[in-house]
């Protein structure tokens, strides 16, 4: 589904990304991990275009996403984002930032889109806040609308960058279970995190990158357990 071949970047003399390579199949959910300013994010900006890159190739369900002939609105609005800071529509209400892209991008009529969306409010359980401003919601509950903003995109995968870091403690849990039940819904999912108690129960695999490199790639047990580079022991022991 998602294919990274070999991709290096350069923000001037500075090389961020270096020769990475690695997939996420269909269904899969893998975790993207390592210290501040590996590159965690350069990398999942890439897959949906956000971020270019100079060497390599990512491509997504097929469509290279470097390709200069590549329609980036039409790619990404087939990849699901979500960030740290919520980043809703603060003049919308939850049912309008559930809906514009829909049919703005989609061109599905509002009747669709509304119904659409609703489903996915209350996926997440919020069906009752659709008349409210973001500013009305927790953090938590803005998080569980942006999820379900993408996820009334009908998106062929999800790319998630540190979905909870900006979230009070008490309101972690509600954003990972969601995700927990999309991945056990069979999405794909890239998620940068740093929530390895996540990672440990979610993740088929785990990325560990570290000065723009991926320096191991495994099965979440086998990388928890025994993580074959000293890097990622020394990560490790001071994150868990
Ligand atoms: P964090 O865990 O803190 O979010 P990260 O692994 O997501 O870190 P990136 O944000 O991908 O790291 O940044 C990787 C490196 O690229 C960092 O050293 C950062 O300073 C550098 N960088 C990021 N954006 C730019 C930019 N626009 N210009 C120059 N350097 C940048
Ligand atoms: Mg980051």
């Amino acid at each position: 589904m998602i294919v990274i071949d070999n991709v290096s970047k350069w923000y001037g003399p500075f090389q961020v990304l270096r020769d990475c390579t690695t997939q996420v199949a269909r269904g899969e959910v893998v975790v993207v991990c390592g210290p501040s300013g590996s590159g965690k994010s350069t990398l999942i900006k890439a897959v949906n275009g956000l971020e270019p890159f100079q060497q390599g190739a990512i491509h997504v369900d097929g469509t290279s996403v470097g390709d200069p002939a590549t329609q980036l609105p039409a790619l990404r609005a087939r990849i699901g984002m979500v960030f740290q800071n919520f980043e809703l529509f603060p003049h919308l209400s939850v049912r309008d930032n559930l809906t514009l892209a829909q049919v703005k991008v989609l061109k599905r009529s509002r009747d669709e889109a509304t119904a659409n969306g609703l489903k996915y409010l209350d996926r997440v359980g919020l069906l009752a806040h659709q008349d409210k401003f973001p500013a009305q919601l927790s953090g938590g509950q803005q998080q569980r609308v942006a999820i379900a903003r993408a996820l009334a995109m009908d998106p062929v995968a999800m790319l998630f960058d540190e979905p909870t870091s900006a979230l009070d403690p008490e309101m972690v849990g509600e954003v990972l279970d969601v995700m927990t039940g999309l991945a056990q819904d069979g999405m794909t999912m890239m998620v940068v995190t740093h929530e390895m108690g996540f990672a440990r129960r979610v993740a088929d695999r785990v990325v560990f990158m570290d000065e723009g490199r991926i320096v191991e790639e495994g099965a979440a047990d086998a990388f928890f357990a025994a993580p074959a580079s000293d890097r990622a022991r020394e990560f490790l022991t001071r994150i868990i």
